[in-house]
């Protein structure tokens, strides 16, 4: 049977029951208080409206998530976080538009709901426990707040926004920040915030991972230039983890998303990084993804103006 056969993608009442049952699996918790006991189903009002005994507040399941005040139905809000968990590159605000039958704003606004459900919270530092995190950058799209100085031409990609990636070879997890700068005072104090001292480091030659090595067990790096990609001494050190998921975010980027604004490329990055995280490799499928998704929903209500700035 088709996946997309399930009812709470065609009716929004099967899919209020079955958000409840993936964010309450033992029952309903008040938004304002945290509370599970005396909550009750309110008399005569509609299905899905709760209220909770001692802060007597009324609630669903969808307040305080970033699907609250959205007049879009449920089971349409579950097709879209479906589409966009199980394209594995992306789908483009355009297609979400036609595929849910909606307006483009909609469609453009719904997809940025969900990339803020992907974001990840506080993880516990990458290289947790003495494993190995790869560290790598990339250049992607055209910072247009960059601009020359004088006569003197941007070069190179210097004029491009700057991403730098983790990737944890234990967990298998992926953590992406969009920076302003690849000085190496800048880069060791985000490596420094994100992983774990314990943890042993593996880079390029690029110069701004060069004396990294002081903070953590060990700094270890390819020369790529001189056409090393794995160490010949030691096959371990290599980036080829970190490589492979920035080949598919590019990919990505280019043929899905096309444009995108520097306001907005850490919502990208953050979408990316959640597929890569939840990957396939790791024993997730497109359902499972979903699900992971969708509990990311609560706590992160995005309000329109935040997120479409006019
Ligand atoms: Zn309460």
């Amino acid at each position: 049977m088709s996946v997309l056969s399930a009812p709470y993608f065609h009716d929004a009442d099967a899919a209020r029951v079955e958000l409840e049952r993936t964010l309450w699996p033992a029952g309903p918790v008040c938004p304002r208080c945290a509370g599970k006991e005396r909550i009750t189903a309110v008399k005569g009002g509609r299905a899905g409206l709760y209220r909770c005994g001692p802060c007597k507040r009324q609630f669903t399941v969808t307040v305080g998530t970033v699907f609250e005040a959205s007049h879009v139905p449920l089971n349409l809000w579950l097709q879209a976080v479906f589409l966009m968990c199980s394209s594995k590159k992306g789908i483009s605000s355009h297609q979400l538009m036609r595929v849910l039958d909606v307006q483009y704003r909609t469609a453009w606004f719904m997809s940025h709901r969900i990339r803020e459900a992907m974001r990840s919270g506080d993880l516990a530092p990458f290289g947790s426990g003495g494993g190995i995190v790869e560290v790598d950058e990339t250049f992607i799209g055209t910072d247009r707040s960059i601009k020359p100085h004088g006569d003197k031409k941007v070069r190179g990609v210097g004029h491009k926004h700057k991403v730098l990636s983790l990737v944890d070879r234990t967990t298998g997890r992926k953590q992406s920040m969009v920076v302003d700068s690849l000085k190496a005072t800048d880069v060791a104090a985000i490596l420094k915030a994100n992983i774990a001292a314990e943890a042993h480091i593996m880079t390029d030659e690029a110069p701004y991972y060069r004396g990294i090595g002081a903070h953590f067990a060990s700094h270890e790096f390819t020369r790529h230039t001189a056409g090393e990609y794995v160490s010949r001494s030691n096959p371990t050190i290599h980036t080829n983890t970190i490589e492979g998921a920035f080949s598919i975010f590019k990919r990505g980027m280019k043929g899905i998303y096309q444009h995108c604004s520097k306001k907005h490329l850490h919502r990208y990055v953050a979408e990316f990084d959640f597929r890569y995280s939840n990957r396939a490799k790791l024993g997730m499928d497109d359902e499972q993804r979903t699900v992971t998704a969708l509990k990311g929903i609560v706590g992160k209500r995005l309000t329109y103006r935040s997120a479409y700035p006019a």
